[in-house]
């Protein structure tokens, strides 16, 4: 099952992984393969298929047929240390999933306040009426979070960097604390992929993905991740299949395409971000930048230490300024969609309000928030579009 641990580079493992002969069946791209029913040789056949392990078999459509298995093996292949994957019909489900199938009644959960809105969500809500505590965290507080461990707590929850404000969190540090506490360590790595942050080489022991961002790479498809250590393998398995959850084939088909190209579209993302960023900076009226790659960010240091690159999501914060005027800046934009989501080849703008989600940490900042995705575009033309955008708002600030 596991071929992660071969020696090519991650950027060829995304053009190669996942491309089995007997899946591809001669072609380049795995076909999509439409299924519910599967049909058995024989009462025999059909009967030992059921008894054995049916991942990666041919069993019943909502186990997956080899489109699914094909982009679910090729993720794998690009984590080191990695067993299997399964996939998800949203990142959303991945990372409920993943929670249900590490916690029990009487649980302690730890997740960071900089968590994923969604995720927060989940613990305070359906993870709550379980009778499964969550004590939400400081992103930045690393070997400290060793204090906030009690004999109940069973899965440490990190997500680096931190969803809307960006803290890069000290994987390594945390993943070793748990681990000799036997705790479970989950990822939601959706930022940097496998390909700029290898989670399971820093000790994760499941690495989630919200593959509707950069995997599938073209805003036309929702999809979601979940990759195992061997030891964690069995459970997860156990919780995705008991929940029936499934991907349609052809959603499957899309986030195998988008694969392909990730690393060449990474390297872009994170190109030009680094350079808005870097010009976002300078101009009046921006307070401040929160970038992994640029030093204002919190964890940076940490960023430059484990992170092998950098993608193209970050925040700025306006210097002073009202809601009204930051909405001007963003509605004039003609090169940014205002839109939910990310990890598409075209750029987004939304305003972001970090405060309303904390629990555990105070968020204060100079003025409001923007959120940029930067797309695929030329930089020169953002940049371009972004200056108008701050002329509107010191006009009206
Ligand atoms: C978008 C996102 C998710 C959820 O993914 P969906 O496919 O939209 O359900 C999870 N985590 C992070 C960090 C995200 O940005």
């Amino acid at each position: 099952m596991t071929e992660s641990d071969q020696p090519q580079s991650p950027a060829t493992r995304v053009v190669t992984g996942g491309r089995r002969a007997e899946w591809t069946g001669g072609v380049v791209n795995v076909p999509v393969w439409r299924a519910s029913t599967i049909l058995y040789d024989s009462v025999a056949h059909l009967r030992a298929t059921g008894a054995a392990d049916t991942h990666h078999t041919l069993f019943y459509g909502r186990r997956g047929t080899p489109t699914q298995w094909s982009l679910a093996d090729a993720l794998t292949q690009l984590e080191p240390g990695a067993f299997a994957t399964l996939l998800y019909p949203s990142g959303v489900s991945a990372v409920t999933t993943a929670l249900l199938a590490y916690l029990s009644p009487g649980d302690h959960l730890l997740l960071p306040d900089s968590a994923y809105d969604p995720t927060r969500h989940f613990a305070t809500g359906m993870l709550a009426r379980m009778g499964i505590a969550t004590t939400f965290y400081d992103p930045t507080i690393g070997a400290g979070i060793a204090d906030l461990m009690t004999p109940q707590t069973r899965v440490l929850f990190m997500e680096s960097p931190g969803s809307l404000t960006f803290e890069v969190q000290d994987v390594p540090t945390m993943t070793a604390v748990a681990r000799a506490r036997g705790i479970t360590t989950l990822l939601d790595n959706t930022w940097a992929t496998p390909l700029l942050f290898p989670a399971m080489a820093h000790g994760v022991d499941v690495t989630i993905m919200a593959c509707t961002k950069y995997v599938v790479g073209h805003s036309d498809a929702m999809l979601g991740s979940a990759t195992a250590v061997e030891s964690h393998w069995g459970r997860l398995r156990d919780a995705t299949y008991q929940l029936g959850l499934h991907v349609g084939p052809d959603d499957a088909a899309l986030g195998a395409r988008g694969l392909r190209t990730m690393a060449v579209r990474l390297k872009q993302h994170g190109e030009s971000s680094i350079r808005i960023a870097r010009w976002l900076e300078q101009q009046p009226g921006v307070a401040r930048v929160l970038h992994p790659a640029l030093p204002g960010c919190p964890g940076h240091d940490l960023f430059v230490r484990d992170f092998r690159g950098s993608a193209g999501l970050f925040a700025f914060v306006l210097d002073g300024g009202s809601d009204a005027a930051r909405s001007a800046l963003i509605d004039g934009l003609a090169l940014f969609g205002i839109g939910y989501s990310w990890g598409g080849f075209e750029s987004l703008a939304v305003p972001i309000d970090p405060q309303r989600y904390r629990t555990a940490t105070r968020w204060q900042a100079e003025g409001p928030l923007i959120r940029l995705q930067i797309g695929l575009e030329d930089a020169d033309d953002l940049i371009a579009d972004l200056d108008a955008g701050l002329a509107r708002f010191r006009a009206l600030a």
